[in-house]
């Protein structure tokens, strides 16, 4: 899933708890591997180095394309905060605005620990990176980016239109 999708089901998710900062965080990365569940489209990264036969070895090789990676993934996060915010805390819900971004950060989180894990192999994450593979091994669909991300948008616009009705 991109980090858009990830921020605004974070949001989402989040918001139902809208008195519990803590709680609120923990749906929100939970719902990042419950939507990772789904099978998904992703954008290629470009310096990533799998390991067919052992996921656990995968990494990004440090140089000119893991440059491009961190701007593309970082506009993609940086787009997903911004809409959550717009659409949870301003638009159509308004939710606390500390829970949105909460929220948004919670839902993005899980994948920069990958980073994390590729980078230290900490035993720390070992087991989340574990599940992490786990949760979406076979999930890749293989379409073209306009299909993969109208899909994704029509899970966000489902998720919101659920807790529009939900919730009101
Ligand atoms: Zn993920």
């Amino acid at each position: 899933m991109t980090l858009t999708t990830h921020a605004l089901v974070g949001a989402a998710a989040a918001q139902l708890f809208p008195s519990y900062p803590y709680v609120a965080f923990v749906a929100a990365f939970a719902s990042h591997f419950a939507i990772d569940a789904l099978p998904h489209w992703d954008y290629t990264i470009l310096s990533s180095e799998k390991d067919l036969r052992n996921p656990l070895n995968n990494d990004m090789r440090l140089g000119k394309l893991f440059f491009i990676d961190l701007l593309r993934i970082g506009s993609d996060a940086l787009l997903g905060i911004v809409l959550s915010v717009i659409i949870f805390a301003y638009g159509i819900f308004h939710a606390p605005l500390v829970i949105v971004l909460i929220g948004a950060l919670g839902g993005i989180v899980p994948d920069p620990l990958q980073f994390v894990y590729f980078k230290t192999h900490t035993i720390l994450l070992e087991a989340l990176q574990r599940f992490h593979i786990w949760i979406q091994k076979g999930k890749t669909l293989r379409v073209h980016p306009a299909i993969g991300i109208f899909l994704q948008v029509t899970l966000v616009l489902a998720v919101v239109a659920i807790e529009k009705i939900v919730l009101h």
